[in-house]
């Protein structure tokens, strides 16, 4: 029986090295729905090579311009854009799994809905968790879904980790979280004003959307995934660590408590956790490269600077504080990352912009994905506001 599988986000970075994957796999894989926001062309050349049973666009302009190119092609693909579809395509009865592949919180409602509906649920989508936390970790068990994640260093932890979750607290003392430390590691920090959007997404090792590529050159990207550590692998805050690792060989690490390490290493490249993620608990080809140890010259490790990474220590604080501040901290990253990237905001204000909508807004603890978005839309607006005032 082949996997019938939906990506929500096909035509991102995670999207097409997905679909790279899956096209290695005939045999295993089925693509079922394949979503994507405006890339009619892309979106296009992905029906034509995959035969899903829909497409879904993120409005009528763009669903009507790819239905009609489908015609003209003679593909059947079905095209939804209603404000329901994306939840349709993750919940329906014939999807296996769903690759969650959106990037922002625009992601949460379609993973609640793969959850909710049991699916095998492979989570590249961080910010999802990061803002939805408790209730989407509640939402997986009572759905009865199988979350694995992509993200390379949860990944890495997941592979490292017992295979029964049951004996996680009685082994493990804490995980270390690696980091590239981004383009700017090295950078003087009296500089970080000057940067523009195409030197932040000029990414050492990877070549990734432009937002991730902008968190990772602040290291927030690094802070949303201490938050994604405590809710995939119910850790305490003060059992994630993260330790700059330049060369990105070693994905991650689990220190046990008789301070025994495992790692995980491989070349850095995405389709090994995303195959990982598809295949697991079995292993099939990625397409990445092997590693090449004799091409190795020396594996270095440094701690995070705080004054040039201040966003980084945000993700423990919001952490130990109410549940509901990692969302205010995800909506503040997202409209300040926006502004930087259409050139509205300093790079060394996103900082600020972050700091003062978890200062402007108290959230009580969201209980259901209502709250979730209305707290999601209240620190958008304080965001703004902060960032029109540091722009003035
Ligand atoms: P990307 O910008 O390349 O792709 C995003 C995809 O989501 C595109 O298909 C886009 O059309 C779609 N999309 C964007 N906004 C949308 C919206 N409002 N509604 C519906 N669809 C929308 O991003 P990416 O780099 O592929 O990252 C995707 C997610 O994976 C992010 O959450 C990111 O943090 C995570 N991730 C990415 C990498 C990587 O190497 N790229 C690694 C780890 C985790
Ligand atoms: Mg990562």
């Amino acid at each position: 029986m082949k996997q019938r599988l939906t990506v929500l986000g096909s035509t991102g970075s995670i999207g097409t090295s997905t679909l790279d994957v899956v096209a290695r796999h005939p045999e295993r894989f089925e693509i079922f729905a394949l979503s994507a926001a405006t890339q009619v062309d892309l979106m296009l050349a992905q029906c034509a090579q995959f035969t899903p049973r829909f497409a879904v666009m993120a409005s009528a302009p763009h669903a009507r311009a790819l239905e009609d190119k489908l015609r003209q092609n003679g593909l059947a693909t079905r095209v939804l854009y209603e404000a329901d579809a994306l939840e349709t395509i993750a919940s329906h009865p014939d999807v296996d799994a769903v690759m969650a592949a959106i990037v922002g919180a625009a992601g949460l409602a379609p993973c609640l809905a793969a959850a909710r509906a049991g699916k095998r649920l492979l989570l590249a989508n961080k910010e999802a968790l990061v803002v939805g936390g408790g209730l989407f970790m509640q939402t997986v068990k009572e759905g009865g879904a199988t979350l694995l994640p992509i993200d390379s260093e949860h990944s890495a932890i997941f592979q490292c980790l017992p295979e029964d979750p049951a004996t996680w607290p009685d082994r493990v003392d804490s995980i270390l979280l690696t980091a590239s430390g981004g383009p700017f590691r090295q950078r003087d920090p009296a500089t970080l004003s000057q940067i523009t959007p195409d030197q932040a997404c000029a990414h050492p090792n990877f070549s990734m959307g432009r937002k991730i590529s902008v968190d990772s050159a602040t290291m927030m990207n690094k802070a949303l995934e201490v938050i994604e550590a405590r809710w995939l692998f119910d850790l305490a805050p003060d059992q994630i660590k993260v330790v700059i690792h330049p060369q990105q060989i070693i994905h991650s690490m689990v220190q046990f408590n008789d301070s025994s390490i495992l790692a995980q290493l491989g070349t850095p490249d995405m389709r090994v956790p995303i195959a990982v993620g598809l295949a697991w608990p079995e292993r099939i080809a990625s397409g990445a490269s092997r590693l090449d140890f004799s091409a190795l010259s020396a594996l270095a490790f440094e701690d995070a600077d705080a004054i040039r990474f201040p966003g980084l220590h945000l993700s423990w604080q919001a952490l130990k504080a109410a549940e509901g501040t990692t969302a205010v901290l995800n909506a503040a990253n997202e409209v300040a990352v926006g502004r930087f990237l259409s050139g509205r905001l300093r790079f060394d204000h996103i900082h600020a912009v972050n700091l003062a909508t978890l200062d402007a807004v108290s959230p009580s603890k969201p209980d259901s994905l209502a709250a979730l978005l209305d707290l999601d839309a209240q620190s958008r607006r304080a965001a703004e506001q902060a960032a029109g005032l540091l722009a003035a």
